[in-house]
């Protein structure tokens, strides 16, 4: 019988055997449909041959091919293969979840590139064996024969059932797809790149180190300081990848740092096809860059997470930018690290690949010094100098609404000289609860474990966890009393305040809340770079790679949360945020002043932060690591669970515990504890760490543990597993 094994998205960690006539190994990777349960599902061939797992008559056709679309590429299939492995998550929905839109769906999509061709098989063919009534098939062949490569769409216009006669010839191998290169583009590319800026020194040495490389797998690591000009490396990168004909994806941590980065890449190279993947392209449009990505008439792919698994037939570098960003790493689903994944991906590919930042993860840095990926240093501004940056304590200063005097000066004194400032809070809202002094009730969500956070405007208490919404309480609800005291300082009370400070300024809040959609973000930032704002007040949104040029002032209020936090990253995360935020301030003509507001200020973080010091804080931080026993000195897999009751939870998370401790894998199973917020919109939730210094010994204590977890109380649970999570 021949076989053929589909992977659909279905949360099975299974494939799906089907029947298909004139199997052959080419079909590895093609889209077919196929029935399941009632209707009609799409799915990718990853096995062709091999014995069905069900009794052979249970085994249903597939129903139908689609041969006018190339197969997804080996090299992908490996990756998705190996996502599934590593991540423990149904290889199905890997593969899937991976595609645009369109292909999950039970349709032909109609933006299929390329052509159809005859093979050497079906020359060499007499054509005469076929059968006489296979009118179709032979108008098909003869029209191919006369006209040459035709379009899948032309072929199938040639008689009512040529799209069948296409699919068979398909099948029979009589006919191909064959991706459509327009000739010429390199050349084009090469020529069109318009000059870019003289390069400093080590700019010229890290392109050099770096350029020496194309050919072969090598992970860089770029550390270079805010400003230093990271981007103009990428820059001479790709030019010298494209003038080879190669392809370059390049991975970014968020959709709002794609569009200067597109921009920057067209002006460069105007000759050069370049496509964005991210969540915020049109569908159809999606479908149009995913396709020409995969038959390499996209010479730049610039994308999120998700474009990893983009088939490039022509790779030949990779760049993640921001490569410490959270964003980086999914959080729901297949919980996969983009840049992990890039890395494996150029090893696949023997392609270089360029990890870029100002505050590598610690992950990346230890393997930097460890030789296994090889480390570039820009050190110096390109053209500005590094900023000033001072500690306020605030505990000798009297504070009006969290901003201490010597913040309030430098604010002052920046709008006399007009030039623009940002003061940087982490905290939306107005104030992050609402207390009462009286009785010490603070307004809680009733969904979760977690306070309300007051925002004004729309006079109502929110919960950031579930969204749960209410009006402001006059008086509160336990002891009657009338004065109740909103606590803390978010975006919008730090706006207020500024607004009362500083009437004739022109202030410009930027947070989630401002900026629901996309467009709302462009614009402002826009505004901010037509400097017709004076003072920016915003999040962490604000701390990423924007390049705003007339900020020369930077603010940062309450940070000191992160230096008693639980979580082991915390202090890595805060070094990256104030590192970023203080990159921008003072980028062109004028030095920039940074004011850490801080009842720390002679806390070794901010000393590092101080002098823009990486190194000195990742040495710091990966001694405390090792001593600790945390990554990168071991590895770790967090199983979350969630059920209404706490109980079940608690059961479940117990159960899996005991389990795994009995294994006997030299691996360390910590005891369950709540997540830090146990109750999110009703949902308790709990974890289970489980951690080894061995890679390879934690991946088999998951094979034989999983197994275990599903049992009849396993399905009360929400379960998931997170490996290398970046939360606890
Ligand atoms: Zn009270
Ligand atoms: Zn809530």
């Amino acid at each position: 019988m021949h076989l053929v094994r589909v992977a659909l998205d279905v949360p099975l960690p299974t494939l799906f055997d089907y029947r298909l006539e004139h199997t052959r190994r080419e079909l590895i990777g093609a889209r077919v449909l196929v029935p399941f349960g009632r209707g009609q599902r799409a799915g990718i061939i990853l096995e062709v041959g091999g014995q069905p797992e069900v009794p052979p008559e249970r085994i249903k056709r597939v129903a139908h091919v689609f041969a006018d679309e190339a197969p997804l590429a080996p090299d992908v299939l490996q990756l998705m293969r190996f996502a599934s492995r590593y991540y423990q998550h149904p290889i199905g929905q890997v593969v899937m979840g991976a595609l645009p839109q369109a292909l999950r769906r039970a349709h032909a999509s109609r933006d299929a590139s390329g052509r159809v061709v005859l093979t050497a098989a079906a020359l060499a063919a007499d054509w005469s064996t076929l059968p006489a009534r296979a009118l179709a098939r032979r108008r098909v062949l003869e029209h191919l024969r006369a006209h040459g490569p035709c379009t899948p769409a032309l072929v199938r216009s040639l008689a009512s059932t040529a799209p069948r006669a296409l699919r068979d010839l398909m099948a029979d191998g009589w006919v191909a797809f064959e991706e459509a290169v327009p000739p010429g583009l390199e050349e084009r590319v090469a020529h069109a790149a318009t000059p870019g800026p003289a390069l400093t020194a080590e700019q010229a040495e890290a392109l050099e180190a770096i350029g020496g490389t194309l050919g072969r797998f090598t992970a860089w690591l770029l550390l270079g300081v805010t400003g230093s000009g990271k981007t103009e490396v990428y820059l001479r990168l790709i030019e010298r990848v494209l003038a080879r004909g190669g392809q370059v994806l390049v991975l970014v941590p968020e959709i709002n740092l794609t569009p200067q980065l597109e921009a920057r890449l067209a002006a460069r190279f105007p000759g050069a096809s370049l496509a964005g993947l991210h969540s915020g392209v049109p569908e159809a449009e999606r479908l149009r860059r995913w396709r020409a990505a995969e038959s390499g008439r996209a010479s730049v792919l610039v994308g999120t997470r998700l474009a990893v698994f983009t088939p490039l037939p022509r790779l030949a570098l990779i760049v993640v930018d921001e490569e410490h960003d959270a964003s980086l790493k999914q959080q729901e689903g297949l919980r996969y690290s983009a840049r992990d994944l890039a890395v494996l991906r150029a090893k696949q590919r023997q392609v270089p690949v360029v990890l870029g930042s100002a505050t590598p993860s610690l992950e990346s840095y230890a393997k930097a010094l460890a030789g296994r990926y090889r480390l570039t240093h820009l050190s110096g501004r390109v053209s500005s100098q590094l900023p000033s940056i001072r500690c306020v304590d605030t505990r000798a200063q009297r504070l009006r609404e969290g901003l201490s005097p010597a913040l309030i000066d430098a604010l002052a004194r920046g709008l006399a000289a007009s030039e623009q400032s940002l003061v940087f809070v982490n905290r939306r809202g107005y104030a992050p609860a609402l207390l009462c002094f009286a009785c010490g009730w603070s307004a809680p969500c009733p969904r979760c474990s977690a306070r309300l956070v007051l925002h004004l405007g729309a006079a109502r208490l929110r919960c950031h966890y579930c969204g749960h919404e209410e009006l402001v309480t006059r008086a509160c609800p336990s002891c009657g009393n009338l004065d109740l005291t909103p606590a803390g300082q978010g975006t919008q009370r730090i706006e207020y305040a500024l607004a009362q400070l500083f009437p004739a300024a022109r202030i410009l809040r930027i947070d989630r809340d401002t900026t629901r959609s996309r467009r709302a973000f462009e614009q402002m930032r826009q505004r901010v770079q037509d400097h017709e704002v004076d003072i920016l007040v915003g999040t962490q949104m604000l701390a990423k790679g924007h390049d705003f040029p007339r900020l020369t002032l930077v603010g940062v209020i309450n940070a000191d949360g992160a230096l008693y936090s639980t979580d082991f990253r915390a202090a890595e995360k805060l070094f990256a945020q104030l590192t970023q935020v203080a990159g921008r301030a003072g980028r062109r003509d004028a030095a920039g002043e940074v004011l850490i507001q801080t009842q720390f200020p002679g806390h070794p973080l901010y000393r590092a932060v101080q002098r823009q010091d990486y190194a000195a804080f990742a040495q710091l931080a990966l001694t405390e690591r090792r001593e600790a026993g945390f990554p990168p000195y071991a590895h770790q897999v967090l199983l979350r669970a969630e059920a209404p009751q706490r109980e079940v939870v608690e059961r479940f998370l117990g159960r899996a515990a005991h389990a795994g401790g009995r294994l006997g894998f030299r691996v360390e199973v910590y005891d369950p504890v709540p997540a830090p917020v146990a109750r999110v919109a009703g949902r308790e939730r709990g974890h289970l760490l489980v951690q080894s210094t061995s890679r390879n010994e934690l991946q088999r204590f998951l094979a034989a543990w999983i197994p275990q977890l599903s049992d009849r109380e396993a399905r009360r649970v929400r379960w998931a597993l997170d490996v290398d999570p970046l939360d606890l």
